[in-house]
């Protein structure tokens, strides 16, 4: 898409501080970091949001949690805790239009989630 921001860092069109790539998915540092380790997981396939996913996109959401277990590793907060968020729509938090997972470490968390 040729508007998306998260599309745009996919081209490198726009710079990411990816920590993470595959040949599907990428993962970078948040911008504005909500915990100490804040990273968007992304499909490189534009999706917008989980309820335009289809049965052929199952596959590519599974090799994010299959990202999140790689980078959890690399970020050495796997035997310790991490949060993985996945927002639909304005008034969950959505904000990119871009399906991601968010990954966040490093702080004691609440629940539920604000
Ligand atoms: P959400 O609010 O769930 O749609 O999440 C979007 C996330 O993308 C927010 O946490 C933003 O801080 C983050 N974000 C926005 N622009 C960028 C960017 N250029 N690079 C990295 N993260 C970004
Ligand atoms: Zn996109």
């Amino acid at each position: 898409m040729s508007d998306c921001l998260f599309c745009k860092i996919c081209e490198g069109e726009i710079q990411g501080d990816i920590v993470f790539e595959s040949d599907d998915v990428l993962a970078f540092n948040d911008v504005n970091p909500q915990a100490p380790v804040h990273i968007i997981i992304i499909p490189k396939k534009h999706i917008s949001t989980v309820n335009d996913m289809t049965d052929a996109d199952e596959l590519v959401m599974g090799k994010l949690f299959s990202a999140a277990k790689i980078i959890a590793s690399q970020q050495e907060v796997s035997e310790d805790s991490y949060r993985l968020v996945v927002n639909c729509n304005q008034k969950s938090g959505q904000t990119v239009f871009h399906i991601h997972m968010h990954m966040l470490a490093n702080r004691n968390m609440t629940w539920p989630p604000g």
